[in-house]
């Protein structure tokens, strides 16, 4: 396990290990999504991450970036052993999270951590607080021990009281969908055009771009047609009433946009995710931190051709274009203007 092994969590991790690398971790987490496996798992990784013993790399700061796997430290948080990581559950009878777990764990958080930079403290299924318990819990989140990490975890974040979401950092993860391999087959392609373009100075990268964006999102237009239609009951009973097919009918267009809209923005996070790979490329960083290593020698060309300035302009134009398309705008006026002001 590695932050490489989440790709299906692309946009939260890569904002996460960005902190790690700016020294800037949060001390109190709220991860939401609908996968509760994908939720452990960067809970885990994380915990892992900040309490690693020999890391392959640190950020100026000198926070450990990402986990060796291999030491002490790692070895027994991810058992389940280690001694400063602490989870709490819901009890299986009620499901409920009491308010003497929550006591308990606030008073090992409050302890110095006994051999670790970082006590971690993990609520899964947070959601499941007792009103009690969260309430015990908002001093602790409001000013958390030094050297404590809280993460919550949930699938339902809107059962969380208010004053809990607003002591917390959110992130919100995807489902539990890897992303499939055509996605994949767009990024690599797009990847090795680029490297034989001669300067970023000309359009000619840009129009590229721009074309291979839109030619794989009519595919993941058609994808998701096709996905939809086999779900919706109309391919399976074919004489009904007009009235209900009608209605089938018009529940598969909206299904149809909901699932495309998915898929264009995991789309957009691979790209966002190689635009980070070739900002590490011109910070000089190792070569094992890239997210999509197989691409190594693509992003390290077009890496070649720009400032580290730049390049971040990259990622926080994905960022901006990412947020725009969520609202109702013209989807290829706003993909057009942000490929061309891309620099590759
Ligand atoms: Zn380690």
């Amino acid at each position: 396990m590695a932050w490489a092994d989440l790709p299906e969590a692309l946009q939260s991790v890569g904002l996460l290990r960005r902190s790690l690398e700016r020294g800037r971790l949060g001390h109190a987490y709220l991860f939401s999504g609908e996968s509760p496996d994908l939720l452990e798992r960067v809970a885990r990784e994380l915990a892992t991450t900040v309490n690693c013993t020999s890391p392959p790399s640190r950020s100026p700061a000198g926070l450990a970036v990402e986990a060796c796997g291999s030491c002490s430290s790692c070895r027994r948080i991810r058992q389940g052993l280690h001694p400063d990581v602490h989870w709490l559950r819901a009890e299986s009878k009620s499901r409920v999270i009491r308010v003497d777990q929550v006591r308990d764990l606030i008073h090992s958080i409050q302890l110095k951590p006994t051999e670790s930079p970082l006590k971690v403290g993990i609520l899964v299924a947070a959601d499941r607080l007792h009103v009690n318990a969260a309430n015990a819990f908002l001093k602790t989140l409001e000013e958390p021990p030094s050297r404590s990490l809280l993460i919550l975890l949930t699938t339902e974040p809107d059962q969380l009281l208010e004053t809990i979401l607003s002591r917390c950092l959110r992130l919100v993860f995807p489902g539990n969908d890897a992303p499939d391999s055509p996605q994949k087959d767009w990024i690599y392609s797009l990847a090795s055009s680029l490297r034989t373009e001669a300067s970023n100075k000309s359009l000619l990268p840009r129009y590229t771009l721009l074309d291979r964006l839109l030619q794989h999102l009519t595919a993941v237009r058609a994808a998701s047609e096709t996905a939809v239609a086999e779900r919706s009951p109309g391919s399976k009973h074919k004489d009904v009433e007009p009235s209900l097919r009608e209605q089938w009918e018009e529940e598969a267009k909206a299904a149809t946009e909901a699932e495309y809209r998915l898929r264009r923005r995991r789309s957009l996070q691979l790209l966002q995710w190689w635009l980070r790979d070739v900002w590490l490329c011109t910070t000089g960083q190792s070569k094992d931190l890239l997210a999509l290593p197989d691409l190594a020698y693509e992003t390290e060309v077009v890496a070649g051709r720009l400032s580290p300035h730049r390049a971040l302009a990259n990622i926080q134009l994905l960022e901006e274009t990412q947020q725009l398309l969520e609202s109702n705008v013209q989807e290829a006026l706003v993909l057009e203007v942000a490929m061309l002001r891309l620099e590759l």
